[in-house]
C-alpha cells in the first residue's frame, strides 16, 4: 500500500497507521475506523472531511483512546506522536499526553467548559496539572494563554464564568485550554459549528495564529469545504470508515480524482450559480453493520462498474502525495 507521508518533508509528528475502530452492537460489529492511515508535519494543518458517520471524530477520539468502552475497542494499528505509540501506552501514560501532547477542541463550547467553575480556575487547571505551575507563575501563565487567545482584560474576566461569555469568547476559552500546554498536535472537531459566519472566520484565524507562533501540527475536521480550502494544507475524504482520497488542497480542489470527493465538490454552493435548492449527493452512506463487497461507494457512484462490486480497491498513488482508493484510478493510469 502507498504512504499517506505529509506534505513536507520535515518529519511527521504524528503518523496513524491502519488504524481500526469497531463497535460491538446488538446488530453486529461495526467497524468505524476501518485501515486509516496518514501523517501530519509540524505546523501543517490535515483537514478531515466526510458526510456525518464517515468516522472523522471516531478517528480523532481513537487517536487520543477516547472512545466508550465496552462496546468500542481500537483493534489495530499505530498512532505515533513523534514516534512513541500511544496504543500502546498505560492509561496514567495517554492521560499525560491528553492535553499535554495533543489535545482536542470539542464543537460545542458548553460541553466543554464546567457552568460552576469561574474560566480562570478551568484554564488553570491543565497549566497546574501538567506543567507543575502554582501561585504567582500560574496566574501569569493563565493571563498568557487568555491573552494569546485575545481575550480582551484578560485580567477582569478570570472570575467569569461561561454563561457571562458569549459564545464566541466561550470558544476562545475551549481554545486556550486547548493549547495552554504547548501540545505538539490540536484536534479541533467543528470548532466552529456552533458559532455565526463572522465569529467563526475570527476564531478559524486565531488557531491559524496560533499555529503559527507555536508550530503546533492541526487536524481539522469539519463538513464544510469552504472552511478547508482556507485553512488546510491537506485534506483527507473520509467514508465509511476509510480515507477514499487524501493530498493537498491544490489536488483535492482542482484534480479530485474519487467520484466521492468530486460528488462533495459538486455539492458546494457557486456566488456566480443561482440554486433553488443546494445540490446534494444522490443516495446514503451504507450500512456500517452491512457493507457490500466491494467498494463502499458503489450504490452511489455513477462509474460503478462489476469489479467495484467484487473487489475492495486499494489506495493508488496518483501523483505525488495525490492517493485515492478507486478503480477508476488504476485505469486512467493504465490507459
Ligand atoms: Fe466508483 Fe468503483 Fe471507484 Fe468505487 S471503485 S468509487 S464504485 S468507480
Amino acid at each position: 500500500m502507498a504512504h499517506t507521508q505529509s506534505a513536507n518533508n520535515a518529519s511527521p509528528v504524528l503518523e496513524v497507521k491502519n488504524l481500526r475502530t469497531h463497535f460491538q452492537t446488538r446488530r453486529g460489529e461495526l467497524k468505524a475506523v476501518n485501515n486509516v492511515s496518514f501523517s501530519l508535519a509540524r505546523g501543517e494543518t490535515l483537514g478531515l472531511v466526510g458526510e456525518s458517520g464517515s468516522g472523522k471524530s471516531m478517528t480523532c477520539f481513537s487517536i487520543l483512546r477516547m472512545i466508550a468502552k465496552p462496546a468500542g475497542k481500537i483493534v489495530g494499528g499505530e498512532v505515533l506522536l513523534d514516534g512513541t505509540d500511544l496504543l500502546k501506552l498505560s492509561e496514567e501514560e495517554i492521560r499525560e499526553v491528553r492535553g499535554k501532547g495533543i489535545s482536542m477542541i470539542l464543537q460545542d463550547p458548553m460541553t466543554s467548559l464546567n457552568p460552576l467553575i469561574s474560566v480562570g480556575k478551568q484554564v488553570a487547571e491543565p497549566l497546574h496539572l501538567h506543567q507543575g505551575l502554582s501561585g504567582s507563575s500560574l496566574w501569569d501563565a493563565v493571563r498568557e494563554v487568555l491573552a494569546l487567545v485575545r481575550i480582551p482584560a484578560p485580567e477582569r474576566r478570570l472570575k467569569d464564568y461561561p454563561h457571562q461569555m458569549s459564545g464566541g469568547m466561550r470558544q476562545r476559552i475551549v481554545g486556550a485550554i486547548s493549547v495552554s500546554c504547548r501540545p505538539r498536535v490540536l484536534i479541533a472537531d467543528e470548532p466552529t459549528t456552533a458559532l455565526d459566519v463572522t465569529i467563526q472566520a475570527q476564531f478559524l484565524k486565531l488557531l491559524k495564529d496560533m499555529q503559527k507562533s507555536t508550530g503546533l501540527g492541526m487536524i481539522l475536521v469539519t463538513h464544510d469545504l469552504g472552511i478547508v480550502a482556507k485553512n488546510c494544507d491537506r485534506v483527507a475524504v473520509m467514508y465509511a470508515g476509510k480515507i477514499v482520497e487524501i493530498g493537498s488542497v491544490r489536488d483535492i480542489f482542482d484534480r479530485p480524482a474519487h467520484p466521492y470527493t468530486r460528488a462533495l465538490l459538486r455539492s458546494l454552493p457557486k456566488l456566480s450559480e443561482k440554486h433553488d435548492r443546494l445540490p446534494s449527493i444522490e443516495g446514503q452512506p451504507p450500512d456500517l453493520l452491512d457493507l457490500p463487497a466491494g467498494c463502499s461507494f458503489q450504490e452511489r457512484c455513477p462509474h460503478a462498474m462489476p469489479i467495484c462490486r467484487r473487489q475492495e480497491p486499494e489506495q493508488t498513488e496518483i501523483a505525488k502525495e495525490h492517493l485515492a482508493r478507486c478503480f477508476l484510478v488504476d485505469e486512467e493510469a493504465e490507459a
